[in-house]
């Protein structure tokens, strides 16, 4: 079983209007509502890949309990915290020629009780998990340095973390060596100010995160695919042609084909051709966090991994 961590889950409202325009009431029938927040986007998809997925994180409030009904439609077991307050809702309000605007609540502020509460329950299942994956941006209340207590507990029960975040959250819990960060090229840019224009620039880039700690680096290049660095050796992944639909979860589903492979004990070039099968799947569908099974066994025969 793998175990997905979203401190910081979202109810993502989508409503399609037939034009932008200020000081108006707009009518329609085409809106829908979903579990958000990137480690749901992985849940999703691990059980996509029929593996069993159990949750953790923060929830509160009449949002926080759809999205409790979400996953369990969907059979991810839930082990999210209760919390005050109400889980923070994103509105993405889109019109007939593709111009949108994201308007993303804050949520709610976590108590030290509540964070206590959800550090118990992960330390009470971690011996069942696998492989755990963590997601995205920290609620309000919480230390920068989360991350690291939660990887520090997984090792000390000899469990991998793969650590999806970006900035300086990421940057501050490298020290706790998480075993892969998958940032994509502009957050690698970002946290290491380096102008990524050359493979070099990149192997340069990846070399002082893995300094940092990290044990293994996947930097996601979108339609490009993937270069990796790491403790079985440096590799670019290359990726064929596909027809795009939506790229929002592309990430989350590479890490979530990541977790799946290494929780099978599959050879790294395996888990790149995992990682980024459901990558482009999840590009090609309309949803987010989305992939189809068969299109992903297809890829994995075309996607290429070199050794660099
Ligand atoms: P993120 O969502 O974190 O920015 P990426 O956009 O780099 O991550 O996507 C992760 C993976 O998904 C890529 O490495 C690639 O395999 C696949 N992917 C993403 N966008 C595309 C695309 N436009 N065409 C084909 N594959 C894509």
């Amino acid at each position: 079983m793998i175990g997905t961590i979203t401190l910081n889950p979202a109810v993502d409202r989508r409503y399609n209007i037939d034009e932008l325009a200020k000081n108006t009431v707009k009518r329609t029938e085409d809106y829908h509502a979903s579990a958000g927040g990137k480690g749901l986007n992985v849940s999703r998809v691990i059980k996509l890949l029929e593996e069993d997925v159990c949750a953790f994180g923060f929830l509160g409030g009449n949002t926080g309990d759809f999205i409790r009904s979400e996953i369990k439609k969907i059979d991810i077991i839930d082990k999210f915290t209760d919390v005050c307050g109400t889980t923070r809702t994103c509105l993405n309000i889109i019109d007939s020629n593709g111009d949108n605007i994201e308007v993303l609540e804050k949520g709610p502020s976590i108590s030290e009780d509540d964070k206590n509460k959800f550090i118990e329950e992960f330390k009470n299942e971690v011996e069942n998990l696998d492989i755990i994956t963590i997601s995205g941006s920290l609620p309000k209340g919480i230390d920068i340095d989360i991350y690291s207590e939660i990887i520090e507990i997984a090792a000390s029960k000899g469990k991998k973390v793969i650590l999806d975040t970006s900035g300086d959250v990421l940057l501050e819990n490298l020290k706790s060596k998480p075993f892969l960060v998958k940032p994509n090229k502009e957050e690698l840019e970002n946290i290491t100010k380096i102008k990524l224009d050359s493979e070099a620039a990149i192997k340069m880039a990846a070399y002082k995160i893995l300094s940092k700690g990290a044990q293994n680096i996947a930097i996601s290049l979108g339609s490009n695919g993937m270069y990796f660095f790491g403790e079985e050796g440096n590799f670019k992944v290359d990726i064929p042609k596909v027809d795009v639909s939506n790229t929002v979860g592309s990430g989350d589903s590479s890490v979530a084909g990541f977790a799946y492979s290494i929780s099978k004990g599959k050879t790294i070039d395996q888990a790149l051709k995992y990682a980024n099968a459901c990558g482009m799947s999840n590009a090609t569908l309309k949803g987010t966090g989305q992939i189809d099974m068969e299109q992903v066994n297809e890829l994995i025969e075309k996607i290429i991994v070199r050794k660099i």
